[in-house]
C-alpha cells in the first residue's frame, strides 16, 4: 500500500507540473491577448516554437539551465516555481482527500485560483470569467460533496436520503449567506482604508475572490482565510520589496489552504468561543 499510495502522489505531482505548466502558458495568452486555442508555444523571448524537449514540465527548465535552445535568453524561473508549486498543489488535494469527490473538486478549485493568481500576477486583474467558474464549482458539486460526506459519516442512518433535500437547501443557503457576509465585510473595510490611506486598497476582483472563499469555506473559514491572506500577503510585499502588490495569489493561497487544512483551526477557535 505505501508503494501505492507514493505512485498516487507522484502522478499526482507530475500531473499537476503539466497542467502548471499549460496554466504558465495560458496565463499568458490571456495577459497578452492571445487565444489558448490557436498557435504553438513558443518562446516568450524570440518567439521560437517550442519543441517536445523543452515542454517537460520542471525538468526541461534544469535540462536547459534556465536558457532557451533557440536564443539562449534566459527564462524566468517563475515558470517552473509556477510548475512545482502547481505540481504541489495536486499532490495536497490527493494527500487531503484522497481519491473522492472532493479532490476532483479540490483539484478543480485549485486550478482556477492558480491561472487566475498567474493572472493578477502579471496584469493587475482578476478576471470576472474566473470567479464565475468557482462559483459554477460551487453550485454544480455541493449536492455531490453533500451527499458523499453524509454516505461517509452515517451509512447507518436511513434518514439520510429522506432529508436530502432539505440538507442541500441548507447548503446553499448557508453558503450564500457566509459568501455575502465574508465579502460584504471585506468591501466595508477596504472602502474605510481607502477613505484613511486615501488610496486604493482591495481590488473589485479581491472582493469576489473574497466573496467565493465564503461560499465554500462558510463565515468561520472564511474568516480564517482573510487572516491568512494579510499574512501571506506581508510576507509576499516582503519579498517582492515592491510598492503595489497583487493580493489575488495571496487569497488563493490563503483560500486553497483553509479548504484543505482549516477545519481543525477553524474547530479550535469555535471551541474558544464556546460555539
Ligand atoms: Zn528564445
Amino acid at each position: 500500500m505505501p508503494f501505492l499510495a507514493a505512485y498516487i502522489l507522484i502522478v499526482a505531482f507530475f500531473a499537476g507540473s503539466a497542467f502548471g505548466s499549460f496554466f504558465n502558458c495560458w496565463a499568458w495568452r490571456i495577459v497578452h491577448h492571445e487565444s489558448i486555442l490557436h498557435g504553438r508555444s513558443h518562446c516568450p523571448a524570440c518567439g521560437h516554437p517550442l519543441g517536445v524537449l523543452d515542454l517537460i514540465p520542471v525538468f526541461s527548465w534544469f535540462l536547459l539551465h534556465g536558457k532557451c535552445r533557440y536564443c539562449n535568453g534566459k527564462i524566468s524561473p517563475r515558470y517552473v516555481i509556477a510548475e512545482i508549486l502547481s505540481g504541489a498543489g495536486f499532490v495536497l488535494c490527493v494527500l487531503r482527500f484522497g481519491l473522492t469527490m472532493e479532490t476532483a473538486r479540490a483539484v478543480l478549485l485549485f486550478c482556477f485560483l492558480f491561472v487566475l493568481s498567474l493572472v493578477d500576477l502579471e496584469s493587475y486583474l482578476i478576471p470576472d470569467r474566473f470567479i464565475l467558474a468557482i462559483l459554477a464549482l460551487w453550485a454544480v458539486t455541493l449536492p455531490m460533496i453533500l451527499r458523499e460526506q453524509a454516505m461517509t459519516a452515517m451509512s447507518a442512518m436511513e434518514n439520510v436520503t429522506e432529508n436530502f433535500g432539505a440538507l442541500i437547501g441548507k447548503g446553499y443557503l448557508l453558503g450564500t449567506v457566509s459568501g455575502i457576509a465574508v465579502g460584504g465585510a471585506m468591501l466595508i473595510i477596504s472602502l474605510i482604508f481607502d477613505r484613511v490611506t486615501g488610496k486604493e486598497s482591495l481590488g473589485g476582483g479581491d472582493i469576489k475572490l473574497f466573496f467565493a472563499a465564503g461560499l465554500y469555506l462558510g463565515a468561520a473559514g472564511g474568516l480564517l482565510c482573510v487572516m491568512v491572506s494579510c499574512f501571506i500577503g506581508l510576507i509576499f510585499a516582503f519579498l517582492m520589496r515592491q510598492e503595489r502588490i497583487p493580493f489575488g495569489p495571496s487569497i488563493s493561497a490563503a483560500f486553497m489552504i483553509t479548504f484543505l487544512f482549516g477545519d481543525p483551526v477553524i474547530r479550535w477557535y469555535l471551541s474558544l468561543l464556546g460555539v
